[in-house]
């Protein structure tokens, strides 16, 4: 049987809550990933099924490799179709934020829900969620988003109102947070949880091949060129260090979504403990993504030095500069987290 973690009187309270309203928006983070979009999606498929009328809208576009998700081409992305979105944000009734747990996480889009008089209600599991939500669903223990919006359901006591599509989208989230469980996952409750979704009728190996057996010729021969030319291993700190800079990401005609993942890949190195990648997004902007095993916090690596955070063992955060100065951050980075790297 599922343990209820989330605290029974904030069910009450959404319930209530939604039977006061119609028009509901769901929102979720920049850059959106495969929980985002399944967390969301599966949510806006069970309200839009109890009646209510219920926008998606993201502040910029998801990879292509969830572009097959049930319902995703009704999501609004605000950076392509901003009078649209910008008009679904001020109708809206009643927000929900999936994945985020603050507004500075979804851009533009959060400047605009600042100025809407609606609710909120934060659905999550990031660390120390901003005070800015009416009913905050916040667990950092939970594998993923997806995880608590099944929770959601099931302590509604509408786990028969659990579809296939949904069950589908919230799979998606789990297995993508979860890298295909090899992470954040050795809590009981996550295969509990995957067991009724398989009883709702997924095909779980045919979601994973969608996701991760869904790349372009192009990726793989971008990913040959940054593990032979490009990866940097630093034995005596357990670390590695990937970049690329606009140039090279067009040299191999890649796409947006092309380095998704590339950021786990060192950490296959024995005896790796941490690894960084660094994108050049545009002139001047460089994504930072880090990644680490066991103890070793990356968020606070992303908060110190990159402007960001996220989760201990996955986090992210950006350099406005070149890519000269990023290196140079993160050969600071070394050297501060030293003790913690070689301990
Ligand atoms: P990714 O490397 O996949 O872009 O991000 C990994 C995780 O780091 C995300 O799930 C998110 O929790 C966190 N993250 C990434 N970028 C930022 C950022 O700029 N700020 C914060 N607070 N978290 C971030
Ligand atoms: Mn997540």
């Amino acid at each position: 049987m599922l343990e209820n973690i989330i605290d029974q009187s904030r069910i009450e309270a959404l319930d209530a809550m939604l039977a006061n309203v119609d028009k509901c928006v769901i929102l979720t983070h920049s850059r959106p990933d495969g929980d985002a979009m399944g967390s969301s999606l599966a949510l806006s498929l069970f309200l839009r099924a109890r009646g209510k009328q219920v926008v998606v809208v993201v502040p910029n576009e998801y990879p292509p490799f969830l572009a097959w998700l049930p319902s995703i081409g009704d999501v609004l992305i605000y950076d392509k179709n901003q009078a649209e979105a910008e008009a679904a944000l001020r109708a809206a009734d009643l927000f929900f934020c999936l994945d985020f747990n603050a507004l500075s996480r979804i851009d533009a889009v959060g400047q605009v829900v600042a100025e809407v008089d609606a609710p909120r209600v934060l659905i999550d599991h990031h660390l120390a969620p901003d005070t800015i939500f009416d009913i905050a669903v916040s667990h950092p223990e939970a594998c993923s988003t997806a995880e608590l919006v099944f929770r959601v359901m099931w302590q509604m006591g509408a786990v028969d109102e659990i579809t296939r599509e949904m069950a589908e989208c919230v799979y998606t989230g789990i297995m993508t947070d979860t890298g295909n469980f090899a992470y954040a996952s050795g809590r009981k409750d996550v295969y509990y949880i995957v067991a009724e979704l398989i009883s709702k009728g997924i095909d779980k190996d045919l979601i994973y091949r969608k996701v991760f057996y869904n790349y372009s010729f192009n990726r793989l021969r971008l990913m040959g060129y940054m593990m032979h030319e490009k990866l940097r291993y630093f034995p005596e700190k357990n670390a590695a260090l990937l970049t690329l800079t606009y140039d090279e990401l067009k040299r191999f005609n890649g796409a947006k979504g092309d380095t998704e993942g590339f950021v786990n890949m060192p950490l296959q190195i024995k005896g790796a403990r941490f690894s960084c990648f660094m994108r050049e997004e545009t002139e001047g902007k460089i994504n930072v993504s880090l990644r680490s095993v066991d103890d070793f916090p990356c968020n606070k690596v992303a908060e110190k030095f990159f402007n960001g955070g996220g989760h201990k063992n996955a986090s992210g955060g950006e350099v406005r500069g070149t890519m000269n100065d990023a290196v140079r951050l993160f050969e600071q980075v070394l050297q501060t987290f030293s003790a913690e790297l070689t301990e």
